[in-house]
């Protein structure tokens, strides 16, 4: 790796819901993926694993975690390597959302916003997905969003919050 003067820190999402062999099911994948990782930068923080039910068709249900990496790759030529993994993994187009073997997306970074046709950060969709933020809350609860000003934290706690209104109203 290249001196640590231009590191970026990057906290990445992970999910499966599809085994890649029966002696690989998806907790095993995650923890592949982290080994993967640890090649393109450090990686710092892993959370623990979570199940969750699926968002969308499929009803399988999901292993999430997240992790922090260091490394000095460009957000773009990050998620290109991140799709390879991805791809290493087993991971095939099937319909949005349905079962795959291997999703990794960029969350949050450490230079703020990123806009491009083929990369959003922060990612669009974080904010209300309770399997993204209950991993993030782990390793690194105190970043902010740069969109909302808000932290990991409050945005969990504040999603929990809505949920249990959702579920008072019946
Ligand atoms: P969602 O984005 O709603 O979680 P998904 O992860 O299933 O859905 P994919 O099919 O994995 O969607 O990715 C579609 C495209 O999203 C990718 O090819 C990539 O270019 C783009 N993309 C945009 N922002 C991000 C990000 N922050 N992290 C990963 N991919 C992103
Ligand atoms: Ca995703
Ligand atoms: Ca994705």
């Amino acid at each position: 790796m290249p001196g640590t003067s231009h590191l970026h820190s990057y906290a990445l999402s992970l999910g499966s819901n599809r085994p890649l062999s029966a002696d690989r099911p998806p907790a095993r994948l995650l923890r592949e993926v982290t080994d993967r990782l640890a090649e393109i930068g450090r990686t710092r923080c892993a959370s623990p694993l979570f199940t969750t039910p699926p968002l969308g068709p499929s009803r399988r249900l999901f292993t999430n975690g997240a992790l922090l990496l260091e490394t000095a790759l460009p957000p773009e030529e990050l998620l290109r390597e991140l799709q390879k993994i991805e791809r290493i993994m087993g991971r095939r187009r099937f319909r949005r959302w349905g079962a795959r073997t291997m999703d990794i997306d960029i969350i949050l970074w450490s230079g703020g916003r990123w806009e491009s046709p083929r990369l959003s950060i922060p990612h669009r969709a974080f904010r209300t997905r309770g399997f993204v933020l209950k991993p993030l809350l782990g390793i690194v609860p105190k970043w902010r969003d740069p969109r909302s000003g808000l932290t990991v934290r409050h945005l969990h706690g504040r999603l929990m919050k809505a949920r249990t209104k959702d579920a008072a109203r019946g």
